[in-house]
């Protein structure tokens, strides 16, 4: 595999490719100590970093072929559970998701362009979880569990411990994430909004929100306001929430919610934007987010 880039030959370092048809196949082939495996599941994230030769895996594992893996489904508790070999694409144009959990299918249209969500996963961008895409966000604001299958077994993280660091989760090198699993939308108002320099491109800041309308009332009874590209981790901002629960959701309550975020948000300052930038641009796209997510309410 070799491409031409401005001149320079991208080529990735040699490596094995294997499509089990099983977790458990998958999970041995991870914790096999003899060679350094990693999951390729869209690969739209992982095959540009081998062919920048950020990553140097010995043995790719493709988990496309594990029909466990590609189911998506609505327990009957009411939670969606999207496996890991489920395409962006698929899970966007399930009639459920479109229905139950609309802020994931808002988040999910954002992302790239069509031949991007085609290939990619739910789960592998969950896994992947740079900083500026827009699904961690959505898996933190709809307080979405992960379930992790290694060699000594399966266990269940939740979406508040799960991202860790930029590019870094609780998956642990040998683990398999199989499914995200997504309980009932908190509320009927939701919003998605981001800045994005180019159509398509990552957020270079962005918004998830959930509200709830106490029945019968004006009042906001919750709330979930959580940025993406605000931090090496989404960042759910207590005191913008807070600003919110208990009022009409009226000018005077989003203006003290969008203070909070000039108060409270602290981003950083990257080639791509200022963190004052970030933050005044963050607060507008809350406002924005309020006004559509109330209406949403009614
Ligand atoms: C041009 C372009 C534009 C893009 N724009 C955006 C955007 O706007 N927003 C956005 O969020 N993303 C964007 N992406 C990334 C895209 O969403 C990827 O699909 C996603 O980040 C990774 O999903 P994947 O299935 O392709 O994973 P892969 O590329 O196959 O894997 C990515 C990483 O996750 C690991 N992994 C994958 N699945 C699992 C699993 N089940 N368990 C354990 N580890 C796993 C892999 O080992 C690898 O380290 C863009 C990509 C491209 C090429």
């Amino acid at each position: 595999m070799t491409t031409e880039s401005g001149g320079k030959r991208l080529k990735p370092a040699p490596f094995d490719y294997t499509a089990p048809r099983s977790v458990a196949d998958v999970v041995a082939l991870l914790a096999d100590d003899e060679h350094d495996a990693k999951v390729v599941a869209g690969g739209q994230s992982l095959i540009p970093m081998l062919n920048m030769r950020l990553a140097r895996p010995t043995v790719l594992v493709d988990i496309t072929r594990v029909p466990e893996l590609d189911r998506i489904h609505v327990d009957a508790a009411g939670a969606l559970h999207i496996g890991a070999a489920v395409r962006q694409a698929r899970a966007v144009a399930d009639p459920a998701v479109r229905d139950g959990w609309p802020l994931l299918a808002a988040a999910i249209a954002r992302i790239g362009h069509p031949q991007i969500r085609n290939r990619g996963t739910v789960c592998g961008s969950l896994a992947h979880h740079d900083p500026a895409a827009e699904l961690p966000a959505v898996a933190l604001a709809l307080d979405a569990r992960f379930v992790l299958t290694g060699p000594g077994g399966t266990r269940t993280v939740d979406a508040a411990d799960f991202f860790v660091a930029t590019f870094q989760t609780a998956l642990e090198p040998d683990e398999l994430l199989t499914e995200v699993v997504l309980g009932p939308q908190p509320g009927r108002g939701w919003a998605f909004e981001e800045l994005t320099r180019r159509h398509g491109d990552f957020a270079t800041v962005g918004v998830a929100l959930v509200l709830d309308r106490a029945p019968g009332t004006s009042t906001v009874r919750g709330a979930r306001v959580v940025f993406c590209g605000a931090g090496p981790v989404p960042v759910r901002l207590r005191a913008a929430e807070d600003a919110l629960l208990g009022t009409d959701a009226g000018e005077r309550a989003v203006r003290a919610a969008a203070e909070a975020v000039l108060t409270r948000l602290t981003p950083a300052d990257d080639i791509h934007a200022t963190a004052v930038h970030r933050r005044e641009a963050a607060a507008h796209l809350l406002v924005r987010a309020c006004t559509s997510a109330w209406e949403r309410c009614s």
